[in-house]
């Protein structure tokens, strides 16, 4: 299924980390399905409030990776 193997790959896609052959499969899906573009607004909406939380408040917050796969896990119908 393609949204799963999409969310799969969006947090190394935020960070940068994907090969090209995986980055293009993330652009052309997130192009095409309004579901995976809109956990992809979400997750870095969460990675951006958890980077600005600690470095703000030097607060060790739960860290972003852990909110990401709650979310994940919610938002993906199988
Ligand atoms: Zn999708």
């Amino acid at each position: 299924m393609d949204c799963a193997r999409s969310i799969e790959l969006l947090s190394d896609y935020d960070a940068g980390l994907l090969g090209d052959d995986d980055k293009l499969f993330v652009i052309t899906h997130l192009s095409t399905c309004s579901d995976c573009d809109g956990v992809f607004r979400d997750l870095k909406l969460i990675v951006q409030t958890a980077f600005a939380m600690r470095s703000e408040n030097g607060i060790a917050y739960p860290d972003e990776e852990s909110l990401w796969q709650r979310l994940s896990a919610s938002r993906v119908v199988h």
